[in-house]
């Protein structure tokens, strides 16, 4: 925590000076290593963003998951909110949607 880190924001691609939200959810990934505070494994999505631009939640997230016979699989996976959210973020958009 505080040092400046330089680079491309995610949403407007200015170069600038970024700042990093993280959105965690409650899924068993192979890709974070992140734990909650109960030690449970979560995924998390990292956005780098300026200032300018608060991080909108993710509309469609990309955990690895590892299946039943010990494949890797890239999930895909949508209508999902975040149980956690560190940074700053906006929502700019309906996330879960109902089921018809
Ligand atoms: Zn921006
Ligand atoms: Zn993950």
């Amino acid at each position: 925590m505080g040092a400046i880190e330089f680079g491309t924001c995610d949403i407007c691609g200015k170069e600038t000076e970024l700042e990093r939200t993280y959105f965690y959810y409650p899924i068993h990934c192979e890709c974070c290593g992140s734990k909650d505070k109960d030690g449970q494994k979560q995924h998390f999505e990292l956005v780098h963003h300026c200032k300018d631009c608060p991080a909108p939640i993710p509309k469609e997230i990309h955990p690895l998951l590892r299946s039943m016979n010990g494949d890797l699989i890239r999930a895909n996976i949508s209508n999902i909110l975040p149980s956690n959210i560190r940074g700053m973020f906006i929502i700019n958009d309906k996330i879960v949607k109902e089921q018809p």
